[in-house]
């Protein structure tokens, strides 16, 4: 099996960025030998040397390397998928990003099913009613 990169990343012609489409989860081990650094890699059940070649035979890998393995192999950062935060843009209520569809339709439908007595209210606020303390900052500069 030829080596993979690590990520492998699309380009969506929609958004024309650049998604990680596919994780290949592994660990490398590095070491001096007689010639210099060297170095082994496992990744998705296979070994590979220096050059990214596939080493089929298993006896020339460290024992130290293989055990590490087997006691922590490596895994995808992505396994149990993103959590994504967001906030919606009426209430400003914190949710996970997949909810926030079915929140704006809750939003939606209740501003739907208040318009009839939306309406009834008086657009412009009498003399008689209460100002709100919360709102109209602007208008009270200069009172
Ligand atoms: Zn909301």
């Amino acid at each position: 099996m030829a080596y993979r990169l690590p990520h492998e990343f699309e380009i969506d012609r929609a958004t024309s960025r650049l998604e990680l489409v596919r994780e290949n989860p592994e660990v490398s081990f590095g070491m001096w030998n007689e010639r210099g650094a060297a170095w082994y890699r496992y990744q998705l059940g296979h070994w590979y040397d220096t050059g990214f070649n596939e080493i089929t035979n298993l006896d020339e890998i460290p024992q130290w390397c293989k055990d590490a393995v087997a006691k922590n192999p490596p895994r995808g950062s992505r396994s149990f998928g993103p959590t994504v935060t967001d906030v919606c843009r009426i209430c400003g209520d914190e949710m996970n990003a997949s909810d926030l569809n079915d929140h704006y339709l809750d939003h939606y439908n209740r501003m739907k099913d208040d318009a009839g007595t939306l309406l009834a209210t008086p657009a412009v606020p009498t003399k008689d009613a209460p100002e709100s303390t919360k709102k109209h900052d602007a208008n009270r500069v200069g009172r």
